[in-house]
């Protein structure tokens, strides 16, 4: 069968298949134009519709193909971390323009596969990067990526700021858990397939938010920043927390969809 013929018998949408098999035979997808006519060995096509079954039933691209791109950075991703997401980006471009030149430390909580702990130390190496997480498989997906990458990460285990000792952080950053554990998203798109641990927040979603608003001071040094991705619908109760907390120069930003996405506050006591 030909990339032509193979194609217009995918159960997928036709994008998603042209990059799904554009994958599985190792070239770009502009490949699959020029070579549209040329014979498939039955190893690749029987590859290809595998791949492009479990994908009609709902398993995330990420994960089919291994990897998902976050900023600049190819990330290998697998079914212990969320699939990093555009909105997240925000979050890594507004910690970026907080951190001064020279070797902060920041702290990523929760850090799944590692990206805006990644993202930030490609951008600013000399900074000095920590992620936490309390699940081990995540870690060790964020693991193979800092090796991958080349870039040092140091990566603890545990729930939030357990694992660190320092209290001495220049930045915290988190893409928390944000979701209701009602929330009728849960059943949507790639979330299904997600860890829950890394998706639902608690009966009302701000659980792991308070939480990691009430422990930052405790860890940042003075004027040091604490940067939270949030729900679309959450930007306010976050910034209400952050200045009951006792931040100061509490905002929120919005994500490329227009939404408020992500909120912070500098600690300057
Ligand atoms: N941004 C994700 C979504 O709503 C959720 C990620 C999270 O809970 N941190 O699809």
């Amino acid at each position: 069968m030909t990339p032509k013929e193979l194609l217009a018998r995918s159960p997928i949408e036709q994008y998603e298949a042209e990059v799904l098999l554009a994958h599985i035979l190792g070239v770009q997808r502009s490949w699959l134009l020029s070579h549209g006519d040329e014979d498939l060995s039955t190893e690749d096509e029987h590859a290809f519709m595998t791949h492009a079954r479990a994908r009609a039933s709902g398993e995330p691209l990420a994960y089919l193909m291994g990897y998902r791109d976050f900023w600049s950075l190819r990330l290998i991703v697998d079914q212990h971390v969320l699939i990093p997401r555009r909105e997240t980006e925000h979050l890594v471009e507004w910690a970026l323009e907080c951190l001064d030149a020279g070797d902060q430390k920041v702290l990523d909580l929760g850090t799944g596969s590692g990206a805006i702990a990644l993202a930030c130390k490609s951008e600013r190496p000399e900074l000095s990067v920590t992620g936490t997480d309390q699940s081990e498989e995540a870690l060790a997906c964020a693991q193979r990526n800092s090796e991958a990458l080349g870039l040092e990460v140091r990566w603890k285990r545990g729930s939030w700021f357990e694992p660190v000792d320092a209290r001495d952080w220049d930045m915290v950053v988190s893409n928390p858990p944000y979701i209701a554990a009602s929330d009728e998203h849960l059943v949507q798109g790639d979330l299904p397939a997600e860890p829950e641990s890394a998706l639902i927040g608690g009966e009302t979603g701000l659980e792991m938010l308070e939480h990691i608003v009430t422990e930052a001071p405790g860890h940042l040094r003075p004027y040091g920043w604490l940067l939270l991705e949030h729900g679309f619908d959450q930007g306010e109760e976050v910034r209400t927390l952050l200045t009951e907390r006792g931040f100061s120069n509490v905002a929120t930003r919005a994500d490329w969809s227009g939404q408020p996405r992500v909120s912070g506050g500098q600690w300057q006591n």
